[in-house]
C-alpha cells in the first residue's frame, strides 16, 4: 500500500523536505541547504540523497511511498520541465527525469506560488474547499489559483500571478516587474510602508509612524489598530487595491474562498476588515459572499502542496 509521500519545497537557500502519509499527516520535516554553486547542479543530487536518507532512518520500504512533489521558484511545464530559477542557477531542466531517476519514484513538479495554494487548500485555510484562490502578502504579493481541484497554470506558466494585476492607473514609480501600477506595489509590506510615508509626506497630521526609524509594515498595523489616523489610511488604501484585484480574480475564476498568507497577513482581524469591506463593495454580486480568511500553514504551505501533487484526486 502506498501511503507515505514526499513534500520538497525548493527555496533559494534552503530546501524544505516533509515526510507525509497520503492522508495529510505531517511525520517528519527537515531542511538541507541549497547548493547554488555551479549553477545548482548539486541540488537535485542532494535531495534525492536526502530523501534516500530519511526512508532509511524510519525503517519506511520503499514501496510504500507513492511518489516525491516538488515545488520550485520559476515556471514549470506540464512535463516536469522548468524554465529557468533564476534563484536556483537552473537553466531549462526537467526535474522530473532527473530526480525520478536517482530516486526511482514518481515526481510530480509544480511552480513553488502554486503549490502553496495547494497546500493551504490541503490542509491549510482552504480546507474543504476546491476552488480557491491565494493572495500571499510577503515582500513581494504572490499567489495561486486552484479551480475545481486543479491549479491554474496557463499557458506561459504565469497564471495565479496575482501581484502583477494591475490595479493603480496613475501609479509613477516602477515594479520589480518592470510595469508600473501593480497590486505588489501598494498591497506588499514594502508597498504599504512606501504609501504610508507618501500620506505622512503630505499631511502636517501628528501620527506615531513619524517616531519609526525605519517604518515597518507591523508597525503600521500595530498604530492603525490603536487608532492612528495616518495608520488607519495606509491600511484602507492595501484593502482598497486589494479588494479590487480580488474582484478581478472573481470575476474570472469566481473561487468559493480567498486565503490570505505572507507576513503581513500577521495582521490579522484589521486586514481581512479592510480587504472585505472593498472586496464586497467591488465585486459582481454574485460572488459577493465568497469567503475571505488567513492562511493557517506559514512556510510549511509550500511543504504541503508539494506532498498534494503525488496524491491521486
Ligand atoms: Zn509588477
Amino acid at each position: 500500500m502506498k501511503d507515505i509521500c514526499f513534500g520538497v519545497d525548493v527555496g533559494g537557500t534552503t530546501v524544505k523536505i516533509g515526510l507525509f502519509q497520503t492522508d495529510g499527516q505531517l511525520l517528519n520535516s527537515f531542511e538541507i541547504p541549497t547548493r547554488k554553486e555551479e549553477k545548482g547542479k548539486y541540488v537535485i543530487g542532494d535531495i534525492a540523497a536526502a530523501l534516500e536518507k530519511e526512508l532509511k532512518e524510519k525503517h519506511i520500504e520503499k514501496e510504500r511511498v507513492a511518489g516525491v512533489g516538488i515545488g520550485v521558484p520559476g515556471p514549470v511545464l506540464d512535463d516536469g520541465t522548468v524554465n529557468v530559477c533564476v534563484n536556483i542557477g537552473w537553466g531549462v531542466i526537467n526535474v522530473a527525469n532527473e530526480l525520478g531517476t536517482l530516486t526511482g519514484l514518481p515526481v510530480k513538479v509544480g511552480n513553488d506560488a502554486t503549490v502553496a495554494a495547494l497546500g493551504e487548500m490541503w490542509q491549510g485555510g482552504g480546507k474543504g474547499h476546491d476552488s480557491m484562490a491565494l493572495f500571499t502578502l510577503g515582500t513581494g504579493v504572490g499567489g495561486g489559483i486552484i479551480v475545481n481541484g486543479k491549479p491554474v497554470n496557463g499557458s506561459h506558466g504565469a497564471g495565479g500571478e496575482v501581484g502583477h494585476i494591475p490595479v493603480v492607473m496613475d501609479e509613477t514609480e516602477v515594479c520589480t516587474c518592470g510595469k508600473k501600477g501593480c497590486l505588489e506595489q501598494v498591497a506588499s509590506a514594502t508597498g504599504i510602508v512606501k504609501e504610508a510615508k507618501k500620506l505622512l509626506a503630505g499631511s502636517e497630521k501628528a501620527s506615531a509612524l513619524r517616531n519609526y526609524e525605519p517604518l515597518t509594515a507591523k508597525a503600521i498595523f500595530d498604530e492603525a489598530k490603536k487608532g492612528d489616523e495616518i495608520a488607519m489610511e495606509a491600511v484602507e488604501i492595501l484593502g482598497k487595491y486589494l479588494g479590487i484585484a480580488m474582484a478581478h480574480v472573481a470575476g474570472v475564476v469566481d473561487p468559493e474562498i480567498f486565503v490570505i498568507g505572507g507576513g503581513v497577513s500577521k495582521a490579522g482581524k484589521i486586514l481581512l476588515d479592510a480587504i472585505e469591506k472593498n472586496y464586497r463593495q467591488y465585486v459582481f454580486h454574485a460572488s459577493r459572499d465568497a469567503i475571505i480568511t488567513l492562511a493557517t500553514l506559514g512556510n510549511d504551505a509550500g511543504m504541503y502542496g508539494a506532498a498534494r501533487l503525488v496524491i491521486e484526486n
